[in-house]
């Protein structure tokens, strides 16, 4: 009896995959001539394609096949695809590329960002529309590859990592401020043996007087061939800002935490550092790392209105900023937009600028062949509020939300189940509603799951 219903409950299945609940093309029916294989697996229709890269800024359908892009163009046949979403009305942008969070979770340290001040990526990431995160420093050469194993590849998230100039990494005060912890040697060495995953170093939260850090971190930086990320630490007249960015950094190293203020970014007459004005001709990056303790809109309303934009837009996610004035990347991105940035400025500094930043050309945008990495969004219209470090607010009406996140080719969130069937349209004792070519987020299940054993 088992047998003869999981039979009929197999049929039901292959009819299911097969009709892809009417999104599917006709010759893919099972029980008709042999099936052909869809050209696409998954097809993204009439969404509006935000892509920096590609210069692209209209309605276009995107369509997806084995992980990646394979086709975008103003109009796509939806019989070539074996799923269908309809996603007008939508802006259909790379996936979000956020590189400066803290994810070195799971070591069990207290009060430390190679501990519980991390979080695991997954949980905030996908919801949001990320699908690569940079974390900023939480493992140097001695723990990376404790945090490779914890993290890094148990993660559906695509995570890369600026590896700590402190080999102890972000365990601290005293690791942190440790020079005889801050080798280059070891630590390029570490980077070389990663190179598909380490992608830059950092150095922060430093108080001593000198230079050593920076320098550090910019030596590993020249043998290794990746940037440096600096989190300039206590604010030092023996090593002011203007000094660190027009000489002790190269082009393409990173200042992040832009506008905290809090190292004299912008004077108090509203000027802005000359250090920050030639860096940036130097071709030195400015990033964001709102973080809890690293935006005020008294430093980045000024800033921005003397045209000092962002290179990058970054959280600093970590325990103490998601829920506080940060929260997530699309609240971060929407003080950008409430400041007066368009939303294509607002998406290329969150997907092509900063692959660029880490090197990692290949994603960031949805050319053909490129990873099938993407981000589906709603901008609502409302009442809404954006605070900062000190708690102030700036109200707005916009606000960014995450409707649906593929990754490497495979839906992995769904706020509103646009990518699913309707309850009711399906076989009466459906299990299976996905199929494994561009469902990520449903088990595929083949038997019902078993009744509860009582208890929970
Ligand atoms: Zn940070």
């Amino acid at each position: 009896m088992r047998y003869v219903c999981g039979a009929v409950q197999l049929l039901a299945l292959i009819c299911a995959v097969g009709s892809g609940f009417g999104q599917t093309a006709p010759a893919a029916i099972a029980g008709a001539v042999p099936a052909a294989v869809p050209v696409y697996d998954l097809l993204l229709m009439g969404g509006h394609v935000i892509d920096a890269r590609n210069g692209i800024s209209a309605v276009r359908d995107v369509a997806i096949k084995d992980g990646l892009i394979a086709a975008v163009a103003a109009h796509l046949d939806p019989a070539a695809a074996l799923k269908v979403i309809d996603v007008t009305g939508l802006y259909v942008t790379p996936g979000l590329i956020d590189i400066h969070a803290h994810v070195y979770a799971g070591t069990g340290e207290r009060g430390s960002y190679a501990g519980d001040l991390s979080l695991y990526p997954d949980g905030y990431t996908f919801r949001v529309g990320v699908t690569t995160l940079a974390d900023a420093g939480c493992s140097g050469w001695r723990n990376f590859e404790d945090f490779k194993d914890r993290v890094i590849d148990r993660s559906r998230t695509r995570v890369l990592a600026f590896l700590n100039i402190v080999g102890n990494g972000m365990r601290g005060g005293k690791f942190e401020s440790d020079i005889t912890d801050m080798e280059a040697a070891p630590a390029a060495e570490m980077a070389l043996r990663h190179k598909d995953l380490i992608v830059g170093f950092k150095t922060a939260h430093y108080t001593g007087p000198d230079w050593t850090p920076v320098e550090h971190a910019v030596e590993a930086g020249k043998v290794a061939k990746i940037p440096v990320m600096v989190d300039f630490g206590s604010d030092r007249p023996e090593r002011p800002i203007a000094e660190l960015l027009m000489s002790k950094l190269r082009p393409g190293d990173i200042y992040t935490h832009c506008y905290s203020g809090l190292r004299h970014e912008l004077d108090e007459a509203g000027n802005l550092n000359p250090g920050m004005i030639e860096g940036r001709k130097r071709g030195v990056i400015f990033d964001v790392g709102h973080g809890n303790g690293s935006f005020a809109w008294r430093v980045a309303v000024p800033a921005l209105k003397l045209g000092f934009l962002p290179d990058s837009i970054s959280t600093d996610l970590h325990v103490g900023s998601m829920n506080t004035s940060m929260k997530d990347m699309l609240n971060v991105m929407d003080k950008f937009f409430a400041m007066g940035m368009s939303l294509d400025d607002v998406i290329r500094r969150s997907t092509w600028n900063p692959a660029r930043e880490i090197q990692r050309e290949e994603l960031g945008h949805l050319s053909v062949g490129a990873p099938a990495d993407v981000a589906v969004l709603s901008h609502l219209t409302g009442k809404f509020g954006l605070t900062d470090m000190y708690g102030a607010r700036l109200q707005t009406h916009r606000k960014l939300v995450c409707e649906l996140t593929v990754r490497n080719g495979k839906v992995v969130y769904d706020l509103n189940g646009i990518s699913r069937p309707d309850w009711d349209k399906l076989p009466k004792n459906y299990l299976q509603t996905g199929d494994p070519r561009w469902d990520g987020i449903m088990p595929q299940r083949r038997t019902a799951p078993a009744p509860p054993r009582g208890g929970n």
